[in-house]
């Protein structure tokens, strides 16, 4: 038995990564019974079947440490969250969304903000200033090839996806990353009118330099629907450490609870006031859509 990690899935086969090299394997019947299908990021055990043709049998899947859904992915560790400083105009309400979700999937957050070539305003500054002391932040240029290293050794050791709204340069960052990968570049418009890419599955990119990296970007869907009122907060890092002095602990909402830390961090200015005012936005999303139902 060989053990290896599903890297890609196509009609019934999976692409099993091994020590000896990449096997195209299909799955025992017996998950099909279970009810388990075999998922691009899985650590497998395979029998091999022809050795020179490199076929072989999924036996075993070992359990999963996470499962997101988009994309289709388990086991992924890290987001690489990517922002534009210009083209598209940056929405920070939106990056937090992002990285609400990412923090819900328990995946190590890296904050990208791309295009620096065009930061004539110093937005990287403003991104530092309020999101700098919970996060890495990586300044990229695609044009300029600045940040391409940094990105990579977030990467190593790492299975990774790259979220982040459409036209930031993605697609042209994971191009920039690996010289093998050409992933057309350019506004999504084009993108879905030539419908090339409807169909294609998410599959993994092994990285030269170490680490596996998604080529379908996360989170496609900015839904907070699966979250609690009361979860939110565990998923703003800065707040975390503080909740557990507030006087109401685990039911602090760090709204309007007396004896609250975070408030009172708020107040002395070690947390950043458009942060704490996001989290309230989100809050109050999350409880207008319990009211409509
Ligand atoms: P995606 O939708 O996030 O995958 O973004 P793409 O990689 O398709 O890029 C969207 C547009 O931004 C394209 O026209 C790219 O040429 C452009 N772009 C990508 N990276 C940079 C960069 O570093 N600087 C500038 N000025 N433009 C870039
Ligand atoms: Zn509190």
């Amino acid at each position: 038995m060989v053990q290896g990690r599903i890297i890609k899935g196509i009609g019934g086969f999976y692409y099993v990564d091994t020590k000896q090299g990449l096997y195209e394997c299909k799955a025992r019947g017996i998950f099909r019974k279970k009810k388990i299908t075999p998922l691009v990021g899985d650590m497998v055990d395979i029998s091999i079947v022809d050795d020179k043709n490199k076929k072989g049998v999924i036996e075993d899947i070992h359990d999963r440490d996470s499962e997101l859904i988009r994309p289709p992915i388990s086991n992924v560790t890290k987001a690489i969250i990517v922002f534009a400083v210009k083209n598209p105009k940056p929405n920070l309400s939106l990056l937090d969304r992002f990285i609400v979700l990412a923090e819900k999937e328990g995946l190590n957050v890296v904050i990208c903000i791309s295009k620096v070539d065009l930061d004539d305003d110093n937005y990287l500054e403003e991104i530092k200033s309020i999101y700098g002391s919970s996060y890495n932040i990586i300044p990229v240029s695609n044009k300029l090839n600045i940040g391409i290293d940094e990105i990579k050794e977030e990467l190593k050791n790492n299975i990774s996806v790259f979220a982040g709204p459409s036209g930031v340069g993605k697609s042209s960052l994971l191009n920039s990353i690996d010289s093998n990968l050409k992933l057309e570049v350019g506004q999504i418009s084009e993108k879905v009118k030539r419908g090339k890419h409807t169909t294609r599955h998410a599959q993994l990119i092994r990285l030269e330099e170490g680490g596996l990296v998604a080529d379908t970007p996360g989170f496609s869907s900015l839904s907070l629907d699966e979250i609690e009122a009361i979860d939110l907060k565990e998923y703003f890092i800065e707040f975390r450490e503080l909740s557990s002095e507030c006087k109401f602990y685990k039911n602090c909402l760090h709204e309007n609870e007396p004896d609250c830390q975070v408030k009172k961090a708020l107040e002395e200015g070690t947390i950043s006031r458009y942060r704490y005012d996001s989290y309230i936005q989100l809050l109050h999303e999350i409880r207008d859509r319990k009211r409509r139902y």
